[in-house]
């Protein structure tokens, strides 16, 4: 069956009565007032509901706007793939990932002139960084652009363990392939130096946002490893370069 695609002002009265989302996630369930929920809002209400079945195969024809239309967003969905699409949305709103005390909520789209204007004492043109050994925890976050690809990193030293975590992500879209190397180097003596190959970084995501315990794929490198390697250095210059292929470059080759 085609779909309906309504005017904005019509959507308006599928509103879930909780949430005050658009009904778009099955299952749609009324409350014993007659006012209907999503199915996000049935999983976490605990009053008696029933299904909407009749009303919900309706909504199933319908196209609904992005939540974030107001951002300019001008997407429609189907019913039970708007969930799907605010994950991506390039209109979603998010918090900055630069710094906590930052309150800023920013769109995905000007993420990157955010953090430009707003912490430019983040952006750099090499993605290096350098780490006293033995002191106790240096983090920081950097922002720079690689052959037109920008990536932001987010690491933590702990001088204790000598682990070094680091979480790294892109913001481009037609990516195809990156490699990782990171570099160790003596800063005093750089004949003392070797590198390593990492996997590549994945696109930047709400994830960015977490301690490092909670995100899944971050890296740890056991430094202590390497500092006889590197001639036991007092100060450890990390640099981290990538290898990078565009979708539409590997187009052109085929
Ligand atoms: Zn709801
Ligand atoms: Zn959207
Ligand atoms: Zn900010």
């Amino acid at each position: 069956m085609a779909e309906l695609n309504l005017g904005d002002g019509v959507m308006e009265k599928f509103r879930c009565f909780k949430c005050k989302d658009y009904l778009s996630v099955s299952p749609i369930v009324a409350l014993p007032n007659g006012k209907s929920l999503c199915g996000l809002c049935y999983l976490s209400t605990e009053e008696i509901t029933h299904k909407e079945l009749v009303f919900e195969g309706f909504l199933k024809i319908l196209l609904f706007p992005c939540k974030f239309k107001d951002g300019g967003c001008e997407e429609r969905l189907k019913f039970d793939e708007t969930q799907n699409h605010h994950a991506k949305c390039i209109y979603r709103l998010m918090k900055c990932p630069v710094s906590s005390s930052c309150s800023s909520k920013v769109c995905f789209k000007e993420m990157l002139v955010h953090i430009s204007d707003c912490h430019s004492d983040v952006t750099a043109t090499e993605m290096e960084f350098t780490l006293a050994v033995s002191d106790k925890d240096q983090s920081g976050v950097l922002l720079v652009c690689v052959h037109g690809v920008n990536l932001i990193l987010k690491y933590n030293y702990n001088g204790s363990s000598g682990n070094l975590q680091y979480y790294l992500q892109h913001f481009n879209t037609d990516v195809q392939e990156m490699k990782v190397k990171i570099t160790l180097i003596n800063d005093v003596d750089s004949d003392y130096g070797f590198y390593l190959k990492e996997d590549p970084p994945s696109h930047f995501n709400e994830s960015f946002y977490e301690d490092f315990s909670e995100i899944p794929n971050s890296k740890t490198l056991g430094l202590n490893n390497a500092f006889p390697l590197l001639n036991n250095p007092d100060f450890l210059k990390v640099i981290i370069t990538l290898d990078i292929v565009k979708s539409d470059e590997s187009e052109k080759q085929k």
